[in-house]
């Protein structure tokens, strides 16, 4: 992309860097959103919170309100959404898809956090771009499936997109600084998942509690059997291209098991950088929410001396197919990594539910993407307003095919 250099990150300043800044949370209930109230609560001298959303954990959000006094919130589900309102009759609630997205075109907040689980989290996030606000993104499929439309729009709305993803925190971390046509590669660290050892004849038998056990970090379902089947890396890959402008050729892989380095960064000369931490979510988000500041935490601290060896191996394309197909979706561009993502979505929740094996997953998303209507590559139009609004109807149509499509596959 031709424009102006991304780095350094810009400050988001209002009158001064001390005003506090307000948050419009969405996935407040997740454990992005739980983490992220974890950080308001440490520092309400730059925090609060104006808004939250979730799909439909009313307890949680019921203490949430409690605690945080949002001005509203919605909730995707509408029972949950009445429910809420009978318990909480001073606070505004709004519900639907419609809610959500009203939500986060609202002017008074500073920061919207996008966290929402999968494709949901699309419309929202375009709303808070539009605005031109910082949004600081959990939600990967949102730029894997509208990268180069929410691209576009950031460009002309001045709004930044901040990565919350731990790796891609850490390459925005490599890059502040440093002028953008000095980035050779991009090198995501991938843990490896819980089967990076299990021989490839013992997959089939993969349960969903094995594949729900993550040997570094503790996360939501979906991302949790994501990282199991390295869709997660395959998502990442994609993600990486839009936020740092750069094409799939120029983003590697390499496994990492320890999960000490977070992502590196190799530049024109040589010379590498990378970004090293403990493997806690509260750091790329606090990192996202203030960028460029960083703020002075008492997280656990990484030590060195005791993490020991720190090893490296290529990722095995064999065994994990779906890092194969992330990446061929990538490359097509288009629609492919709507029906990339969409496809893998309803595999991983008929695995989660016992319905098809861990082997299926992948075998889902390879009918899918080779049932793609013929026109699926074709290019986004980003030139206007309205070529962006029917770039976004594409996708939301494309997305509802193939769930219907892989639904009826899967029976
Ligand atoms: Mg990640």
């Amino acid at each position: 992309m031709n424009g102006p250099v991304s780095f350094p990150v810009r400050h988001l300043s209002l009158h001064n860097s001390f005003l506090l800044k307000y948050l419009a949370l969405f996935g407040s209930t997740g454990s992005i959103g739980v983490n992220t109230l974890d950080v308001v609560r440490r520092q309400p001298d730059r925090f609060g919170i104006r808004y939250l959303a979730a799909n439909n954990s009313v307890d949680l959000l019921a203490q949430q309100i409690a605690e945080f006094r949002p001005e509203a919130v919605a909730v995707n589900n509408r029972e949950a959404a009445a429910l809420l309102r009978s318990k909480n009759p001073g606070c505004e609630v709004l519900d639907g898809d419609a809610g959500l997205k009203e939500l986060a075109s609202r002017a008074n907040y500073d920061i919207f956090v996008g966290a929402l689980v999968g494709f949901a989290g699309l419309a929202s996030t375009v709303e808070a771009v539009k605005q031109g606000k910082r949004v600081a993104l959990a939600n990967k499929e949102t730029l894997v499936v509208a990268g180069e439309l929410l691209s576009a729009l950031a460009h002309r709305s001045g709004s930044d997109i901040l990565p919350i993803d731990s790796e891609h925190s850490a390459i925005y971390q490599c890059l502040v600084g440093e002028p953008e046509n000095s980035i050779m590669r991009i090198i995501l660290t991938a843990s490896g998942g819980p089967f990076r050892l299990t021989p490839t004849e013992s997959f089939s038998g993969i349960t969903p509690e094995a594949a729900l056990r993550h040997p570094k970090w503790v996360m939501g379902r979906k991302i949790t059997i994501d990282s199991a089947t390295l869709m997660n890396k395959g998502l990442e890959v994609i993600e990486a291209k839009w936020l740092f402008h750069q094409p799939l050729e120029k983003i590697d892989v390499v496994v990492h098991p320890q999960s000490i380095i977070h992502s590196i960064v190799e530049f024109v000369d040589g010379s590498m950088k990378a970004q090293l931490g403990m493997p806690d979510m509260r750091l790329p988000i606090q990192y996202a929410l203030a960028a460029p500041d960083r703020i002075a935490e008492s997280y656990d601290r990484l030590d060195l001396l005791s993490c020991g060896p720190l090893e490296f191996a290529p990722p095995d394309l064999d065994k994990f197919p779906c890092l194969r197909l992330a990446r061929e979706s990538g490359m097509r561009g288009g629609l492919y990594p709507c029906i990339l993502n969409a496809s893998n979505e309803v595999a991983v929740h008929a695995f989660l539910e016992g319905r098809i094996k861990f082997t299926d997953i992948p075998e889902k998303i390879q009918w899918a993407t080779d049932r793609a209507p013929l026109d699926a590559a074709a290019p986004f139009g980003c030139g206007s307003d309205e070529e962006i609004a029917a770039g976004l109807e594409r996708i939301r149509q494309s997305d509802v095919e193939t769930r219907v499509a892989v639904s009826r596959l899967i029976g």
